[in-house]
């Protein structure tokens, strides 16, 4: 019978055992990974969990009684350190070796180091992992200032949190805006706006020369004074294994629509793969979001079941900080222009990014409507009428293109 082992028990790694099971697989699955809990969500790590408004059971993925229910052998703690492609093995560092007929590598990513002076101290912190989260939380305590060095979705998700937590922030970002790399620039005046709002001090175009006992060095000389650092300048594909068995990597695994790598017996899904995306006319890019993980998770188990591939989806991706909900839908490839939809000052807008006459991508802000309708025509690539969308009294139902 078929053995699928399964490395990585995060996200992406605990729904594709999950969901071989839902799919009828009836064949062994063991899935192993080097965290000591069973999979658990990370989204909650920044925000709720980090405020206290949610413990450990709310963050894990499935009861821990689930995998044994599911016939699903859970191996925790355990680090894979190489995969011989040709016996069809996976050797971890505790010795052990597995055997597989079908390999899912589901590593995810690992937050990036900077190379700069102070670097390497124990004292630095960064958000990954529910132990990253343990130490973070234990910092951040009324009469505490936290320095976050990076204003990407998780710098400013821990600074929101630090001060609903009573603490003080700076995000220290080296780009001239927040959000540079994900984000439009209304977006980034937005949260820049409200973070100051909640008394978030933030410096834009610093650059960081060093981390020092008391705080961050920055490239002029200033020093910013902190209790806690937290590094948070984004994620890197864990792609090494997959690199020394020969797969075809690129920043991050490379894989197929199926989630199959250049190995026919290997798939990859997760925060680890390079992807096409096929609403994008399938572009490689490398998503880091809970939607693809859930499904490439779809795709390996469809595909090893022999079940019918799940339709192609729009990307998408959340976050929340204070009482703000932000939901982006698409990613802006080749768009030509913005358009704001709503007024930013009232709290509640959208910025589409369209290309021709189609939606590519929505940014939408406490705008739960504008998600999920420019979602629907992004999919479809409905035309639209940039007068009409551009209207919020219109219903985004509404803003179709007539057709002459
Ligand atoms: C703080 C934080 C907040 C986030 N917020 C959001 C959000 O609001 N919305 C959203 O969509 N996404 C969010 N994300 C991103 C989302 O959590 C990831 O995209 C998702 O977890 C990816 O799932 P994955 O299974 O690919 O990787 P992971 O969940 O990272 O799991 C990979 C697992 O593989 C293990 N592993 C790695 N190498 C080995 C090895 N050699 N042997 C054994 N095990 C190994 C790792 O220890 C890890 O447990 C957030 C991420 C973080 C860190």
């Amino acid at each position: 019978m078929t053995k699928v082992l399964i490395i990585g028990a995060g996200h992406a790694g605990g729904s594709a055992a999950a969901l071989l099971r839902q799919y009828g697989f009836e064949g062994e699955i063991v899935l192993a990974g080097q965290e000591t809990a069973p999979p658990y969500q990370r989204p909650p790590l920044s925000k709720a969990w980090l405020k206290g408004e949610a413990g450990l059971e709310d963050l894990l993925l499935r009861p821990e009684s689930f995998y044994a229910e599911q016939d699903i052998a859970l191996r925790t703690g355990v680090t894979a350190t190489a995969i011989d492609a040709g016996a069809r093995t996976v050797t971890f560092a505790d010795g052990t070796i597995e055997a597989y007929d079908v390999l899912i590598l589901a590593t995810g990513s690992t937050a990036r180091k900077l190379a700069i002076p102070g670097a390497d101290r124990p004292d630095l912190l960064e958000l990954r992992t529910l132990d990253d989260a343990e130490r973070l939380k234990a910092v951040v305590a009324p009469g505490k200032r936290l320095a976050v060095v990076g204003g990407g979705y998780v710098g400013l998700e821990a600074a929101a949190s630090a001060r609903a937590l009573g603490a003080e922030a700076v995000v220290i970002e080296r780009m001239d805006r927040v959000l540079a790399r994900v984000a439009s620039q209304p977006l980034s005046a937005f949260f820049t706006d409200l973070h100051k709002k909640h008394g978030v001090e933030i410096l834009t175009g610093a650059e960081v020369a060093g981390f020092e006992e008391a705080g961050v060095r920055l490239a002029d000389g200033t020093l910013i004074a902190a209790d806690a650092v937290l590094v948070g300048v984004g994620a890197v594909a864990c792609d090494d294994l997959a690199r020394t068995a020969g797969l075809v990597c690129g920043d991050g695994v490379v894989v197929d629509a199926a989630a199959r790598t250049s190995n026919p017996h290997i798939y990859a899904i997760g925060d680890v793969t390079r992807r096409p995306i096929p609403v994008h006319g399938g572009v490689m890019h490398r998503l880091e979001s809970v939607p693809n993980a859930l499904e490439q998770a779809k795709q390996a188990a469809s595909a090893i079941v022999g079940r019918a591939a799940p339709a192609p989806e729009v990307p998408w991706f959340w976050s929340d900080q204070y009482d703000v909900k932000l939901q982006i839908a698409g990613v802006p490839f080749d768009a030509d222009r913005q358009l704001v939809r709503g007024d930013p000052a009232g709290g509640a807008f959208s910025v589409f990014h369209l290309s021709g006459e189609r939606i590519v991508a929505v940014e939408a802000v406490n705008a739960p409507a504008d998600f999920m309708g420019g979602r629907l025509l992004i999919g479809k690539a409905t035309p639209v009428d940039d007068a009409l969308l551009a209207d919020p009294a219109v219903s985004i139902k509404a803003v179709v293109k007539p057709q002459v």
